[in-house]
């Protein structure tokens, strides 16, 4: 069903699927689903269900949740209609402001259109800004900038019915994971980077393109990688490797035999076969080398009752 928000040119959709959300296309319906296009229709809807006493959450491009086949209980507001961004040059450096709906592909365009290193990192990264910022999105590899962390100089929090300015020092920056801007919705970010142009730029992104697209299944659904790198330095896809795992089957989820730190919806695939297929990769390389590998992606929804 289709409801329209009064006053507002936002709708509001109920029973949402949101299976075409999540880049593992997979997972069940939002109870409520919006998408706003302006801060007002943000305050608008967070009022809408704190007035309902619904939870709320928040999903960018779904390229590193794992969203139940449940469903998810409340108001899931999508964030890729708030799209916009500006740049501009300030001593020296290059400035980008977008709201948190812009891809990070967009923002890798305009680095490359001034041949400056964060394109770098952000080559070939999916998702938008927002959730780059969450997660710390970045790369192994020894570059600099090599993630968010590194590039962000500040982010506006939505807060119930308030905008927060929070400058990217007071954010705790850790692998794959940030924190001290929740709660709440990332509204915008702003970035910068010294204008200082690297004249080979253009032929370093050919070859991390080339190198995601021989050692990643970019032509399957997943969510990249589904494990962080344990402490110890070794790297998740090694490990799991390592104990025979490649091509390893729950329903139609498949441990990736290109990369062992992907799950593959071969097609057709439940939230639940990812689930389980998780669990039995934790169990295993628990038992073979004492890791419990910890989970990037992020759970979304009714999970409850699930072991
Ligand atoms: C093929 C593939 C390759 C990948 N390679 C990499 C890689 O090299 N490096 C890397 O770091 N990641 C990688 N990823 C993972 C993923 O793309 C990143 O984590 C990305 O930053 C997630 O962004 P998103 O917009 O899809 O966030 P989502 O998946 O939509 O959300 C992630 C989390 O952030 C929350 N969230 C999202 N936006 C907001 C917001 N504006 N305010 C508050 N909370 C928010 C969501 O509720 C959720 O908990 C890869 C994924 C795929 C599918």
């Amino acid at each position: 069903m289709k409801t329209s928000n009064d006053n507002q040119n936002q709708e509001l959709h109920r029973n949402y699927p949101l299976c075409g959300w999540s880049s593992w296309k997979v997972g069940g319906n939002a109870d409520f689903f919006c998408q706003p296009e302006n801060k007002e229709d943000i305050f608008y809807s967070l009022k809408w269900a704190k007035k309902r006493n619904l939870p709320v959450h928040f999903l960018g491009r779904g390229t590193n949740v794992l969203i139940s086949d449940r469903g998810v209980e409340g108001l899931v507001i999508g964030l890729q209609k708030l799209n916009t961004y500006r740049e501009r040059q300030e001593k020296g450096r290059l400035c980008i402001r977008a709201l948190a709906g812009v891809s990070k592909a967009q923002i890798m365009q305009i680095f490359l259109r001034h041949k400056l290193a964060p394109a770098l990192f952000l080559c070939g990264l999916p998702g938008d800004v927002g959730g780059g910022v969450v997660m710390n999105a970045g790369v192994g590899q020894d570059i600099s900038p090599k993630e968010f962390k590194d590039i962000v100089d500040w982010v506006k929090v939505i807060r119930d019915d308030k905008v927060i300015m929070i400058p990217g020092e007071d954010i705790k920056w850790e692998y794959r994971f940030s924190a001290g801007w929740e709660p709440g919705l990332i509204y915008e970010v702003g970035m910068s980077w010294p204008i200082e142009p690297l004249p080979d730029l253009p032929l370093r992104l050919k070859d991390i393109a080339l190198k995601r697209t021989q050692s990643q299944p970019l032509q399957s659904a997943s969510c990249g990688s589904v494990f962080k790198n344990p402490l110890t330095g070794e790297k998740s896809g090694a490990l799991i490797d390592r104990c025979g795992l490649k091509g390893y089957r729950i329903g139609q989820a498949c441990v990736s035999n290109k990369h062992a730190n992907f799950i593959v919806n071969m097609g057709g695939a439940r939230a639940e076969d990812i689930h389980h297929l998780i669990q039995h990769v934790q169990r295993t390389v628990k038992s073979k080398y004492g890791i419990l590998l910890e989970p990037e992606v992020r759970y979304m929804g009714r999970w409850d009752g699930y072991t």
